[in-house]
């Protein structure tokens, strides 16, 4: 996800760090760079020049000028104006109504509302034991309907069935009376989709809106649509009184300019991401977490969450711990990690946190083909004796020779992993020590 754009700004930032000194030239050598790796992200004009203005502004104040590190609080900087960009704090579900909550589904066909609508219906009942209903008013293709209807099933919650010859209007009410007679807690209303912006079908769902009037009203849009996402959600925003948007399709090689434009665009909250097809495929959008994505910092948190719902709670736990405490974390911890990874169906979704330096160095050697790095690096994990597993500083040069050997990889690649860990193993100890807010201080200097 957003390979170019962190690839790009990670550059920054590494070449920034190192700024001892920070001069009018390095700054807007900086700034250049900045710039052309959103436009080329596919960031909305208005939104890049708004953003290289804050920037440039803050660049040239005290707080940067006057502090020790300069590159790095210009680095701080830059992801504050970042996490700013995509709304600052993250915002949920908003449910607290008298049940049923209604949840209005928007945006154009393909975008991904009815696959959106089962993983949303997944997320509640799971996460938050809500009893959910889903319904569809799309009687223009009733293959809309047989397909929420079979993600629903699939997503364990329950369907209100409708057919092509009803009315829209007709279908939401009835669905809405049956949620609240049956003790919903919250119904899913998935609607028509037209393969453009396209008047009678925005009339549909303002009439649907005034009838149910929804607590939630989400804009679901396809990321790799780039500025289209940005104008299409412009248009419903205009239309609907949206309460939030989901960017779907994050997993593909999107370049990322909609996560960035579309909240400042709209002014409304992204609220989850869809990273992949399947019912798991949904995060919880956290601004300040990806733009430490972006600038190639890794989502630390988003690993501990991840490992927190791994198969193995009793590990996962212990691997909490041991990050919260920082200690203790060695590549034993890493092995069960890639194990629990594997369960927890895929690798792209975790490469996707870790550090850019780390998520880098398993591409390169996999040629971004997740799953044979995985193996890759389980196949040097395993070669290792537990106490090197533990230890890895112990590791002589004879050692690695047999390691890479018995992995079948060079040593060079060994030590690669390594040097990695190493880092990433500091990194934890800072994050330990210091929490990750203060992490983020402290790269003001
Ligand atoms: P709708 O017309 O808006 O209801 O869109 P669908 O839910 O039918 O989705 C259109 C296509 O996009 C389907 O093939 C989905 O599997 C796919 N899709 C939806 N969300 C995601 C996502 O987050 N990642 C990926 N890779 N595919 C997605």
């Amino acid at each position: 996800m957003l390979d170019n754009l962190t690839q790009r700004l990670g550059r920054v930032v590494k070449n920034l760090r190192g700024q001892a000194r920070l001069t009018d030239e390095n700054i807007s050598d900086m700034l250049r760079e900045v710039r052309m790796a959103l436009l080329e992200a596919d960031v909305a004009l208005p939104v890049v020049k708004d953003f290289i203005a804050r920037v440039k502004e803050k660049a040239l104040g005290q707080e940067v000028i006057g502090s020790l590190t300069p590159g790095q609080a210009l680095v701080g900087v830059v992801h504050r104006e970042l996490t700013e960009l995509m709304g600052g704090a993250s915002s949920g579900l908003n449910l607290a109504t008298q049940p049923p909550a209604v949840i209005l589904m928007s945006g154009l066909q393909g975008a991904g509302k009815t696959t959106t609508t089962a993983k949303l219906g997944k997320w509640l009942k799971e996460r938050q034991k809500k009893k959910v209903l889903t319904v569809s008013c799309d009687v223009y293709r009733p293959a809309a309907i047989e397909q929420l209807k079979a993600v629903s099933t699939q997503a364990g919650i329950d369907f209100f069935p409708s057919t092509a010859g009803q009315k829209p209007a007709d279908i939401a009410a009835a669905a809405l009376d049956h949620a609240k007679r049956h003790y919903y807690d919250v119904i899913f209303v998935d609607t028509a989709g037209r393969l453009a912006i396209d008047e009678a079908m925005m009339a549909e769902i303002k009439d649907l809106h005034a009838l149910l009037k929804p607590i939630e009203t989400l804009f679901v849009v396809d990321a790799m649509l780039g500025q289209d996402a940005v104008n299409t959600a412009k248009a419903f925003n205009e239309a609907l009184p949206l309460t939030g948007v989901i960017l779907t399709k994050l997993d593909g090689d999107s370049r990322g300019g909609a996560a960035l434009s579309v909240r400042h665009v709209t002014g409304k909250p992204i609220k989850f991401a869809g990273v992949g097809e399947k019912l798991t495929g949904l995060e919880e959008f956290h601004p300040e977490r990806m733009a430490s994505r972006i600038l190639g910092m890794g989502d630390i948190l988003g690993l501990v969450e991840d490992a927190q719902r791994g198969v193995d709670q009793d590990k996962a736990q212990e691997f909490v711990k041991k990050m919260k405490s920082g200690k203790g974390f060695d590549l034993n911890d890493f092995k069960d990690q890639i194990g629990q990874m594997k369960k927890m169906g895929g690798m792209a979704a975790m490469l996707d946190k870790l550090p850019a330096q780390f998520s880098a160095m398993a591409q390169k050697a996999g040629g971004g083909m997740e799953d044979k790095t995985v193996r890759r690096l389980e196949g040097i994990i395993n070669s290792m004796t537990p106490g090197e597993r533990s230890k890895p500083e112990i590791i002589k040069a004879n050692r690695k020779r047999r390691i890479a050997t018995g992995a079948g990889v060079s040593v060079q690649e060994v030590n690669r992993l390594l040097n990695q860990f190493e880092q990433t193993q500091k990194m934890m100890k800072q994050f330990s020590k210091r929490g990750m807010q203060k992490m983020m201080r402290g790269m003001k200097g």
